[in-house]
């Protein structure tokens, strides 16, 4: 099955380094994008074509902070569907950073183990309204040894949780669980700043630092944010900084500031840190985008890579980049009608949330016109072709 998107406007690759991609089409074979350039279908056979009326490609979007527990429903909200809609937001991808809103948690050594196995097992088995949440991330708790990682690992558990929202709280107690993730593979989030629950405690920039976590979860807080000197301390790192929408806004654009004054913004990925007090926000990943970018002086382009591309490759995803061999999970839009702007990226250089048109996860229309941005002025569409005949 050959798809072919057309007349594109821009293409926001997602890449950091080349946050452009030459060409106004994608060609996309049995998922994956097969080519990134222009007049690709010329002596090749298409199933479906898609006129995306000089609208922007982007990829879809990666929310690095969630909280998700089972299937698509948030006990903290008591909200369904609420992955769906963040889809109609551009998010095609989930990770979580913790099921810690499962009522009851356990807290004790095998059931935390259990907990989060049976979440990565469940998600792999669901991909809800077809997004692709990559869950079981446990909380750590103290008691656990280096053959508990291991276990996990073996099972398919391949998140830590953000560490503080258990009794594992210090550099201390963290650092040698930080090493045992790390060496079965765990890719690992510390939270940080003021405590998000009754019962855990504030983490600043040392307790991170002796840890040496891979992600520095939310440096603008979730919702409290450190103080500028810890959150200029930890950008000067080598550790991927999230900024998350339920966070602290100046914060947010402090930390943004800084990694790219220092070259940093390679390592900047963006989350929603939801569902949570502050609620379930299915435009949270557009909104911080445009924040960072009308608000904090990052081009338009590079506010998507932070959101994308940069996210993919601290998780070692293959998504997050519009380029030949990924998954082709790709968003199409455009100013929002009504907009000063006249595209995609300009609208996100004012503060404009992009209007979405289109949403594909592994080359497959997902929705059209998103229920949930404003409508984008040009507004892509399926033109020709179909699914191909039976046994081509
Ligand atoms: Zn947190």
């Amino acid at each position: 099955m050959r798809t072919l998107i057309r007349n594109l406007g821009a293409i926001a690759s997602g890449d950091i380094g080349a946050p452009f991609a030459d060409g106004d089409e994608i060609l996309i074979e049995d998922g994956r994008i097969a080519a990134v350039g222009r007049a690709l279908a010329a002596d090749r056979e298409v199933g479906q074509v898609i006129d995306a009326h000089r609208s922007t490609a982007i990829p879809g979007l990666i929310d690095s902070h969630a909280h998700p527990v089972f299937g698509d429903f948030t006990p903290r909200q008591r909200t369904i569907d609420f992955i769906e809609s963040g889809l109609h937001g551009g998010v095609t991808t989930v990770m979580s950073a913790g099921e810690v809103h499962l009522p009851g948690r356990p807290k004790d050594v095998v059931g935390l183990k259990a907990l989060a196995i049976v979440a990565a097992k469940s998600y792999q088995n669901l991909r809800p309204a077809g997004v692709k949440v990559h869950a079981g991330a446990p909380i750590l708790e103290l008691g656990l040894e280096e053959h508990d990682f291991a276990e996990m690992a073996v099972a398919g558990v391949g998140l830590v949780g953000e560490i503080g929202l258990g009794s594992v709280k210090t550099g201390a107690q963290a650092a040698p669980m930080v090493a045992w993730a790390k060496a079965h593979g765990m890719i690992v989030t510390f939270h940080t700043g003021g405590p998000s629950i009754a019962g855990s405690t504030a983490i600043g920039a040392d307790e991170v630092l002796e840890a040496r976590p891979h992600i520095v979860g939310h440096v603008n807080g979730g919702t409290t944010a450190m103080n500028d000197d810890d959150i200029e301390r930890l950008v000067a790192t080598d550790m991927a900084i999230e900024i998350v929408q339920c966070g602290n806004g100046r914060a947010a654009l402090h930390a943004a500031r800084t990694a790219e004054a220092i070259g940093g913004l390679d390592r900047v990925i963006l989350g929603n840190d939801a569902p949570s007090g502050t609620g379930v926000i299915p435009l949270g990943i557009l909104r911080t985008m445009a924040h960072l970018a009308a608000l904090g002086g990052i081009a338009p382009e590079m506010a998507i890579a932070l959101a994308t591309g940069n996210t993919a490759r601290v998780h070692g995803l293959d998504v997050g980049v519009i380029e030949p061999g990924r998954a082709a999970d790709v968003c199409l839009v455009d100013a929002p009608i009504g907009s000063a702007a006249s595209t995609a990226l300009e609208a996100l250089a004012i503060g404009d949330l992009p209007g979405i048109s289109m949403v594909l996860v592994d080359g497959k229309v997902m929705l059209g016109r998103s229920r949930n941005t404003a409508p984008a002025a040009r507004a892509a569409e399926i033109v020709g072709g179909g699914p191909p005949a039976a046994g081509h």
